[in-house]
């Protein structure tokens, strides 16, 4: 565990995943001051690139994928939309679950397996993982990630 800067994780995720989508469009909003996070920068990178394959693989090549970075409260907020095929009311909760695949995405191939592990490392460093539709087409994915406490950048004072 140690700092990690979002704009870097998601530019790392982002070349990961522009190797094989290079023509996407990809919008990226940060807020004017980045915040920073603590927690291992390669798993959440594997988060990122799960999320966004995903919202790739389950839309069109020509639509565009929004990934916005805010803060509310002690939280950092990062979600990524698309407008792609999108999901049933009851999936919404299903698709983290291990080896689940939502009807609409029968014709591209998976596991299954990949939001399971992104939910599973969105726990690990104290946050969450949603998905929600996107109006009037597509999926948003929601991450909610705790934002530094005053001890991660002052350990001497747990002590205290
Ligand atoms: P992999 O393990 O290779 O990631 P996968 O993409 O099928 O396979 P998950 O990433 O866990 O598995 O996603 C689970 C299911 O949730 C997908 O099969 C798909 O049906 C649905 N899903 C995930 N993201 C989206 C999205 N952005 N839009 C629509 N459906 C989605
Ligand atoms: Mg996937």
């Amino acid at each position: 565990r140690n700092w990690c800067d979002v704009e870097d994780l998601i530019g790392v995720a982002l070349a990961q995943v522009k190797e094989f989508q290079q023509h996407r469009q990809i919008r990226v909003k940060l807020p004017d001051e980045v915040p920073l996070l603590v927690g291992d920068e390669v798993l959440l990178e594997q988060m990122l690139v799960n999320v966004v394959s995903n919202a790739i693989k389950y839309s069109s090549d020509s639509s565009v994928i929004d990934i916005v970075v805010r803060t509310s409260g002690d939280r950092l907020i990062l979600t990524v939309t698309d407008r792609g095929v999108g999901l049933e009311e009851k999936e919404y909760d299903r698709i983290f679950d291990k080896f689940y695949r939502a009807k609409s995405s029968k014709n591209v191939t998976g596991t299954g397996l990949g939001l399971a592990i992104c939910r599973g490392i969105a726990e690990l460093h104290g946050g969450s993982i949603s998905a929600s539709p996107n109006e009037p087409q597509g999926t948003v994915i929601t991450i909610a990630l705790p934002l530094p406490t005053r001890e991660d950048s002052n350990p001497d004072i747990i002590e205290s």
